[in-house]
């Protein structure tokens, strides 16, 4: 489906992202990974997409917080695959805190890394998109683009923006073959969930299965974790024709979370 095409997915080398190159590899796309993490893991999972899928598949661990780095990383993609075809925003963390006490450092930290890194990365994939008539921009929101909770100021506030920029790029891109979505998973069991699970245990003064139970999966109805190959699958499917009229949308998947 996606042959001859390059995507990148930003912050790949774990959880969602993870598992979204990995179905867009199966799909035929060539795979440009970003993130951090251990070197010979990256390597490793680098060099499995090429020999399982037969595309190729290129890492680059750039900052997504330095501006100047993403447009280095754009220009190298450039001469190493072909512009970007699929742009998924994937890359994120999440700080939890009150806003009395939340860093100013996590909050610059949070807005520069989940809302304007795909500012940078669709204004410079955007034009070659246009220029070909065909581009896909995915970005992976969440149930807190739409809805907040206490204690995540940042983090919510970055992905309402993000919801606000993938409405905006769907208008700019609708008559030049373009589309541009947001998936908005609610809790999905990856690294990051773990690591909220321990600070919003510390943060309330609960246990870890009591923030699982009853703070967690206390908003998701289906009181089950999605799973990042669920999300790779709604990926792969806003890269299909069928797909082609879904645009600006952002798309729950979060057991009915945001239904209450
Ligand atoms: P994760 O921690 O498993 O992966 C985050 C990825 O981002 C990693 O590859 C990491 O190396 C990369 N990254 C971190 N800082 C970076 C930086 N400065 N520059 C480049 N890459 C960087 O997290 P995840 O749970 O897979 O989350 C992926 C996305 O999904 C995030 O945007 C997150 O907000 C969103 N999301 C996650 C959940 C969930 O429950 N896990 C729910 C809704 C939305």
């Amino acid at each position: 489906m996606l042959k001859h095409k390059t995507a990148l997915v930003t912050g790949s080398t774990s959880g969602i992202g993870k598992a979204i190159a990995t179905q867009l590899a199966a799909d035929g796309a060539n795979i440009v990974l970003n993130g951090f993490g251990d070197a010979d893991e990256i390597e490793a999972f680098r060099a499995s997409l090429e020999k399982d899928h037969g595309v190729k598949a290129v890492y680059h661990g750039t900052d997504l917080t330095d501006a100047a780095a993403i447009e280095d990383m754009m220009a190298s993609i450039k001469s190493e695959l072909g512009s970007v075809d699929v742009l998924v925003n994937n890359a994120g963390v999440q700080h939890v805190s009150p806003v009395e006490d939340f860093p100013v450092a996590k909050w610059d930290l949070i807005i520069a890394l989940n809302l304007s890194s795909s500012f940078h990365t669709i204004r410079l994939a955007m034009p070659e998109m246009k220029e070909k008539g065909w581009g896909r921009i995915i970005n992976v929101a969440s149930a807190h683009a739409l809805v907040a909770s206490p204690y995540k100021s940042a983090y919510v506030a970055a992905k309402h923006g993000i919801a606000g920029l993938t409405k905006t790029i769907a208008l700019e891109g609708a008559q030049h073959g373009v589309r541009c979505n947001a998936i908005c998973p609610g809790y999905v069991y990856t690294p990051l969930v773990e690591g909220q699970i321990a600070d919003t245990a510390k943060t309330r003064g609960i246990s870890e299965e009591e923030v699982k139970k009853d703070v967690l999966l206390a908003a998701q109805p289906t009181k089950e974790f999605v799973t990042v190959e669920q999300v790779a699958s709604f990926a792969s499917f806003l890269c299909s024709d069928g797909a082609s009229q879904v645009n600006g949308s952002i798309l729950s998947m979060d057991g009915g979370w945001v239904a209450q």
